[in-house]
């Protein structure tokens, strides 16, 4: 068995040997076949390239560390604030309104607005593994109370 220096990576290689261990090279040629070079490359990549909970990486006791979860969590705070406005209205026995011509807006845009935190908040934690405190609160804990709204209005019978 005859041992010859890779003309490429200087490994010893079997001179009978179709393509050097090390590298992949012809032994007698020293030319990388390009379906090493593309294997390379691919293996090169998937080495380097982050896995995806890495590079957005979060946690429960963080601020959303994606942009969707950052939205969902504004659009909640937002709509808290509209909220309160709507009780301190109520109670000072003011209209709490933002009129269109003479249409109210302020529940067709609370509404879109509860939509797109739920949305944004799912796909961010499911999409971009998004686990903040403040996208469970803005994506759950409305769906909940909705849910427990319908509950107590069947149980009451109103
Ligand atoms: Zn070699």
């Amino acid at each position: 068995m005859e041992m010859i220096a890779c003309p490429y990576c200087g490994m010893q290689v079997n001179a009978d040997a179709a393509g050097c261990q090390n590298c992949g090279a012809d032994p007698k040629t020293g030319v990388v076949p390009e379906w090493v070079k593309a294997h390379d490359a691919q293996f090169a990549e998937h080495v380097e390239r982050p896995r995806p909970d890495e590079t957005t990486r979060s946690h429960f006791f963080a601020l959303p560390a994606t942009l969707l979860g950052r939205v969902s969590a504004g659009l909640f705070l937002a709509v808290l604030v509209v909220f309160v406005a709507s009780l301190i209205f109520d109670a000072t026995r003011h209209d709490f309104s933002l009129t269109i011509g003479s249409v109210n807006v302020v529940l067709p845009i609370v509404v879109v607005a509860v939509c797109g935190m739920i949305v944004t908040g799912a796909v961010a934690m499911i999409g971009y593994h998004e686990r903040s405190w403040a996208v469970w609160v803005s994506t759950l804990l409305v769906v909940l109370l909705m849910a427990a709204e319908m509950v107590s209005a069947l149980l009451g019978g109103e």
